[in-house]
């Protein structure tokens, strides 16, 4: 029996995604430009050529510009630098989206740092981070993947002020920036991670428990509180060999065992994932208005 709401992200994405592109239009008709996304991917890795694909097609469907630059394995760090120095000053491009994880020869830090803080869309540079983090700030981009679960939550009905939240995982891209906004909503929120002594005493006591990790069902029936709001962000490729490409995904949770005790849950996939996209269009418009209130 099946006794969790299922948060199923593709209807809200695609609702948000409407909504974008009626306020696209909106902005051309009033003689707004064409906000534009700049997408940029280094080397060949499978997984993020299909982000990318992914990211630029629901850029397109949205009335925005896309525009794609790939660049192979071996490129130079200044020269990833000087193409994001180029994006930076160009007027049809509002948004830049670097394609994470870059090859181990890249630096990171140095290539994000890059990115103009106003057309930073995945709401990774310092300066960003730093008033989404600060007390009284008006964040300015927040990451898409922790703006598009505070969605699913809302679409829970999750009761965050006051509720224990507790987040697996410190990443920059979610554990962390989730947790801030759990933190701006009120709820008490603890983060735990690979040095956390005893998980499954820390998710038990949790209202809210977001799962990302990137270990497969990490996280099973009997860690979870009953009634609690469950959203699983990780992506796990498993073997499979009755499927014809030879794998499944699944998440961090142990979808079966939880769905039996939580109030509500994310699945794997069509849970999380089609949100962050759907995000990501959201914060290319916002970044094309904020261009146009700047100039
Ligand atoms: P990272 O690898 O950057 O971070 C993983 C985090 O999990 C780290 O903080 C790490 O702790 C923690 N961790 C690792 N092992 C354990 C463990 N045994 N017990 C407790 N904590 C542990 O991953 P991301 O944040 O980038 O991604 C997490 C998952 O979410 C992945 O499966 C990824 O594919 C998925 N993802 C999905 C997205 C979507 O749109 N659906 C978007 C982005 C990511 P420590 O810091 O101590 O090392």
């Amino acid at each position: 029996m099946q006794a969790s709401k299922i948060l199923a992200g593709p209807p809200i994405a695609e609702r948000i995604r409407g909504q974008v592109a009626e306020r696209v239009a909106a902005r051309l008709e009033r003689g707004g430009t064409v906000p534009g996304l700049a997408t940029v991917l280094v080397g060949e890795d499978p997984a993020s050529q299909v982000y990318v694909r992914n990211k630029r097609k629901t850029t397109q469907e949205a009335g925005m510009q896309s525009f794609a630059f790939e660049l192979p394995d071996s490129v130079d760090e200044d020269e990833l630098i000087a193409l994001i120095e180029d994006l930076n000053v160009r007027e049809d491009v509002h948004g830049i989206l670097v394609q994470l994880p870059l090859p181990k020869h890249l630096n990171e830090v140095r290539v994000l740092n890059a990115i103009s803080p106003i057309k930073d869309v995945d709401g990774l540079h310092p300066e960003n981070v730093g008033l989404l983090a600060q007390k009284g700030r008006q964040p300015r981009f927040i990451p898409a993947t922790p703006k598009g679960i505070m969605y699913l939550l809302e679409e829970a009905g999750a009761e965050l002020s006051g509720a224990d939240a507790v987040v697996l995982g410190r990443s920059n891209i979610v554990g962390m920036p989730i947790a801030l906004l759990l933190l701006r909503a009120n709820a008490t929120v603890t983060i735990g991670h690979s040095r956390t002594r005893d998980l499954p005493a820390l998710c038990r006591r949790a209202d809210v428990l977001i799962a990302a990790v990137g270990i497969p069902e990490m996280v099973r029936g009997d860690w979870v509180k009953p009634g609690a709001v469950v959203i699983d962000v990780g992506v796990n490729r498993i073997e499979d060999a009755s499927r014809k490409s030879g794998f499944r995904l699944v998440g961090d949770v142990a979808y079966d065992e939880v769905s039996q005790v939580a109030a509500a849950i994310t699945p794997v996939p069509g849970g999380v994932g089609p949100m962050t996209i759907a995000m990501l269009l959201e914060n290319t418009l916002q970044a094309a208005e904020l261009a146009a209130s700047n100039s």
